[in-house]
């Protein structure tokens, strides 16, 4: 795919939703960041579920490491993974006091030293709490990419690369989420919804569908 078609694609994309954000429910950097830690294999409406809960009770490292790993698990108890995600959290609420004066850390390096921080976890922070260019590729921005062609990749690692490299500084920040968005609502994983597909014209995707 061309520049001029990929600039296209990211300027419907912006029209359609000039300011994009995550469904999840946060008010500070540190709740988002449990909640990115809590999400990994699980939806946004059911960490959002967990943490409208939680988070009135607790919502500092402090107060979340003091609720102790049985304690939190009472709470994320319907998130899957919920185990290991509550001994994780807890051992980065105790990194976080001890390294960081209980603040969230604003890089990547220090962020991917936290337990339960993967590097998908630190471009979501990073991007979302801190406002850096970072592209966190999950399922449907590797899936959205390759179909449309404007980041064609093997895996993720590889996604990521070429969607730093084909993304104007124009899109870069938002980018994130308006792939993610356009994954989960219209390009659909088992049926791409292309009929109401706003880049329709523009994707390389073969076998496009009329719904
Ligand atoms: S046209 Fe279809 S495959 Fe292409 S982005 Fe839209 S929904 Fe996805």
């Amino acid at each position: 795919m061309n520049a001029e078609k990929r600039y296209e694609i990211f300027s419907r994309l912006r029209a359609n939703n000039p300011r994009p954000t995550t469904e999840l429910n946060y008010s500070s950097s540190f709740e988002l960041l449990i909640a990115v830690i809590l999400s990994a294999q699980a939806t946004d409406v059911g960490v959002n579920k967990a943490t409208d809960k939680l988070y009135p009770v607790a919502n500092t490292p402090q107060e979340i490491y003091d609720l102790g790993v049985e304690g939190l698990k009472t709470y994320i108890k319907t998130i899957g993974l919920f185990n290991s995600k509550a001994e994780n959290v807890i051992k980065t609420c105790r990194m976080l006091l001890d390294r960081h004066n209980g603040e969230v850390p604003q890089t990547r390096e220090a962020l991917e030293a936290l337990p339960g921080v993967g590097r998908k976890t630190a471009n979501v922070v990073l991007n979302t709490a801190f406002g850096q260019p970072t592209i966190a590729v999950d399922t449907h921005i590797f899936r959205v990419s390759n179909r449309t062609g404007i980041a064609k990749g093997k895996n993720v690692d590889e996604v990521e690369k070429k969607l730093i490299r084909n993304v104007p500084k124009e899109f870069k920040l938002d980018i994130h989420h308006w792939l993610i968005l356009h994954g989960r609502y219209t390009c659909i994983a088992r049926k791409p919804r292309c009929g109401s597909c706003i880049i329709e014209d523009l994707c390389d995707f073969k076998e496009k569908t009329e719904i």
